[in-house]
């Protein structure tokens, strides 16, 4: 049986980049050693490493007053680092899920934070609108995508503050204007490599303006300025977000990612909104078009178990369950996702309609 990868994340990365990062960890650059046991400072890795970067910036349209950093811990240490290096006095937050409030709760150990507007109300189905962010505060955060929730800001907000934003499960899958940002960042794991990398896209003039100690490690500098090699970085995912990069670059970049990403979302919402057994849980003009989240609807509660079942087990629709905090299903549409597989998906979910 064919398998459909829709899992959160980690999740499907394309088949070039697995069959790649297989290849090098067999024999890396033809060194005849693996990917696994060279030095990250081999003249090899240094041009898999300045690579990667260029492309980054390349695919994004990064311009000039910009650096990326590849570091490790998760986009858990960014909530942490971006604080630490720019919160002096006040940060303004949009609170739009699970992991906003992480990032909130990290903040507040370094000054005040401002709440601008916040969704839990309705369990983080709605995107709100009409806040206003201070203009005193030493920047704005908010999260691009509610990866846990469904719910998606895909414009690129005017604020006069710094912006810093989460973009953890949807980069690349659009363009961006990185110029209205100071800060991007996000965990590998969705649209770029294996779990293990993270990248921040980082305004220069941005940093220096706090006054605090910085520990080594979670200053943005220290890994500017050794471009992302003051310590071992992540070998393997880096190699493996590098493929993913050259298969974007392949593939029209994220122009066409965005295409493709408009058209797969709208054929599952579609069948969503016209089937008589499921309906979606978030507000629709805040869907992702990463994350699909849909329940049964109250009269065939019953039948979720038994949709999991047949879709799991029987059709290969693998990751589907949603996160324990929503329940019910979770399609994960990231841009390695082949058009095919949500066809597939919709055709699992016309069939069991059928039955029931
Ligand atoms: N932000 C978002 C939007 C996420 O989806 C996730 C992980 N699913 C995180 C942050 C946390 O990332 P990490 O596990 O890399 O720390």
């Amino acid at each position: 049986m064919k398998k459909h990868n829709f899992y959160a994340g980690p999740s499907i990365l394309d088949q070039s980049v697995i069959k790649e990062t297989a290849c090098a960890v067999l024999n890396f650059a033809g060194t005849g050693l693996s990917l696994l046991e060279v030095s990250h400072r081999s003249k090899e890795f240094d041009a898999v490493m300045t690579e990667a970067n260029q492309l980054f910036k390349e695919l994004l349209e990064i311009p000039e007053g910009y650096e990326v950093v590849f570091v490790g811990g998760g986009a858990s240490m960014q909530f942490c680092m971006v604080p630490f290096n720019l919160l002096n006095k006040k940060a303004a937050y949009l609170d739009t899920g699970t992991w906003s409030s992480k990032a909130i709760k990290e903040a507040k150990l370094f000054g005040e934070v401002d709440v601008v507007a916040s969704s839990k109300d309705k369990n983080y189905t709605y995107i709100p609108k009409n806040y206003t962010v201070p203009e005193d505060v030493d920047y704005f955060h908010y999260t691009s995508n509610n990866t846990i929730y469904g719910t998606e800001i895909r414009k690129d907000p005017d604020v006069k503050a710094r912006l810093v934003c989460d973009m953890s499960s949807d980069i690349f899958s659009r363009p961006i204007d990185v110029s209205k940002y100071d800060i991007i960042y996000g965990g590998a794991q969705k649209n770029l490599a294996p779990a293990g990398v993270t990248f921040a896209i980082v305004r220069k003039d941005a940093l220096g303006h706090v006054e605090r100690e910085i520990p080594t490690m979670l200053k943005y500098t220290t890994h500017i300025d050794k471009g992302s090699m003051f310590n071992t970085p992540p070998v393997l995912p880096v190699y493996s977000a590098l493929q993913t990069l050259k298969w974007y670059k392949e593939m029209g970049g994220v122009k066409a990612m965005q295409k493709l990403n408009e058209e797969k979302a709208a054929i599952l919402y579609d069948a969503i909104d016209n089937s008589k057994l499921f309906v979606g849980t978030a507000e629709e003009d805040a869907r992702s078009l990463m994350n699909v989240c849909f329940v049964m609807k109250d009269e065939y509660k019953e039948l979720e178990a038994q949709f999991a079942d047949f879709a799991i087990k029987e059709r290969g629709m693998m990751g589907i369950k949603g996160h324990r905090s929503v329940g019910g299903f979770r399609a994960s549409l990231y841009n390695a996702m082949p058009k095919s597989s949500v066809e597939a998906l919709v055709a699992c979910m016309k069939e069991f309609e059928q039955k029931h």
